[in-house]
């Protein structure tokens, strides 16, 4: 998933970078209300971590501009260990949960599984296709109760064909679902994911079409 975090203490967005990262997410940071804002109108992230008090437009602001655009993004706002005034007014303007300061990262991790969770529609902690099963929690793959071995890019690019399962995914949202600001990714690299996913689930049943002009469409075929 690809969460931007925005926070004006940068020794705490630096410990949320790495944590997210290393959970396999892609992780971007802005410093300020503002230009929050305009990155949340381009629609590229799966979630926000937003801090309330920010220079420029407060975190209120920037979740209330988001709900007023209709934006459904998950928004999970940090606030003060004294804070309850700010709980209240965040869930209220929309966001979908909250996390006090000072926080454990597990406990961040667990309420980020949640919402991404709940924004899927699934109370369930797995999502499957045929034989294709991915445990959302833990993060890896099993085809056949067995293990898939993938690397985090092209678990990346498998996660986001099995979330639109039935719908075509284009190459640029593959691109901005895999790589944060600081990173650059080729389209020749998704072509190169692609093929490796599809060796590696040959002969199930699960079929990585490739729409041309549009992108890549993932079903399940049942060959009895
Ligand atoms: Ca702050």
């Amino acid at each position: 998933m690809r969460i931007l975090i925005v926070e004006d203490d940068a020794v705490l967005a630096d410990g949320l970078i790495s944590a997210l990262r290393q959970a396999g997410h892609v992780a971007d940071w802005i410093a300020n209300g503002e230009e929050a804002d305009d990155v949340l109108m381009q629609q590229v992230h799966d979630l926000v971590i937003l801090d309330v008090g920010l220079p420029r437009l407060s975190g209120f602001h920037v979740v209330d501009r988001l709900r007023k655009r209709k934006s459904q993004i998950p928004v999970l706002i940090l606030t003060a260990r004294d804070g309850l005034e700010d709980r209240v007014r965040g869930l209220d303007l929309g966001a979908d949960d909250y996390l006090t300061k000072p926080f454990e990262l597990p406990e961040l991790e667990a309420r980020l599984r949640a919402l991404l969770r709940r924004s899927l529609g699934r109370g369930s902690n797995d999502i499957s296709m045929g034989p294709l099963r991915f445990d959302i929690s833990g993060k890896y793959f099993e085809l056949e109760t067995q293990p898939l071995e993938l690397s985090s890019r092209e678990s990346g690019v498998l996660e986001l064909l099995l979330y639109n399962a039935g719908h075509v995914v284009s190459k640029q949202k593959i691109l901005e679902s895999l790589c944060g600001w600081d990173e650059e990714v080729s389209d020749n690299a998704i072509e190169v994911y692609i093929h490796r996913l599809r060796k590696k689930v040959e002969n199930s049943g699960i079929l990585i079409r490739t729409i041309r002009g549009l992108g890549y469409l993932m079903s399940y075929r049942d060959g009895d």
